[in-house]
């Protein structure tokens, strides 16, 4: 038995204190009985729970991690016919969604699951989960553009939480160099506005760790299950 709010919102109704206020508004129904109480309890795999009328789907929980190839959308479905990554998941018959999104051109490590709960968790603002990048860019950026990177530059939605960042690798001709940076927020094309706002445009880039889950030797296009000593480290 668990609590009604915790079973809706693994089942990825809302977060948490939403799905309180769902209870609390006499949205929520256990086999045909309205609860209106957040100290009730049921029985995922045994009592019919529905939201609005509507029965909520209570499954094994999935947790897994896939190494994106770029050129491959974020997203369950695609109008347009590109490649998504659930294309990429052989074998997986739920219905899983991606934790945080990485853009169409970036590659690396994915993580999808169908608790939603998890996934609210960790996507949150306040949540800060590192989140470790190889970016390579145009040119050497010199030290003090690391040092502006590493305390935060100015982009249009304000600045930028401190960052770790270090060279990874220079090509010999300096054309090109590869940063390992690591940072604590989540926005929308973080990494490549922040080396954009220092002028040195990003190339390629690849999540190679979540959290203190790395990537490791996961082939381009694969996926793995995580390990229950993964999932619990992330929570
Ligand atoms: N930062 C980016 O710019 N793109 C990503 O896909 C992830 C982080």
């Amino acid at each position: 038995m668990e609590r009604l709010q915790k079973i809706l919102a693994q089942a990825g109704i809302a977060s948490r204190r939403k799905c309180e206020e769902l209870i609390l508004s006499g949205q929520v129904e256990v086999n045909g009985v309205q609860v209106k109480t957040l100290g009730a309890k049921a029985d995922p795999n045994e009592d019919v729970i529905t939201v609005n009328g509507k029965p909520i789907e209570t499954e094994a929980k999935l947790y897994i991690m896939l190494n994106k190839p770029k050129g491959v959308i974020t997203s369950a479905s695609d109008p347009q016919g590109r490649k998504v990554v659930s294309d990429f998941l052989s074998g997986i018959k739920q219905r899983v969604y991606p934790i945080g999104r990485l853009d169409y051109d970036t590659e690396g490590l994915l993580l999808l699951t169908n608790d939603g709960e998890f996934a609210n968790l960790l996507t949150h603002p306040k949540h800060h989960v590192p989140k470790t990048y190889l970016a390579t860019v145009d040119g050497v950026p010199h030290g003090e553009k690391l040092d502006q990177l590493r305390k935060g530059v100015e982009l249009e939605d304000g600045m930028t939480a401190p960052a770790e960042v270090e060279y990874q690798d220079i090509q010999a001709d300096n054309k090109e160099s590869t940063i390992r940076i690591t940072i604590y927020e989540g926005r929308n094309r973080q990494v490549r506005r922040m080396f954009d706002a220092v002028g040195h445009p990003v190339t390629r880039l690849k999540r190679v760790k979540f959290g203190e889950i790395g990537l490791q030797n996961l082939k381009r296009g694969g996926w793995r299950p995580l390990t229950p000593k993964e999932v619990a480290e992330l929570r």
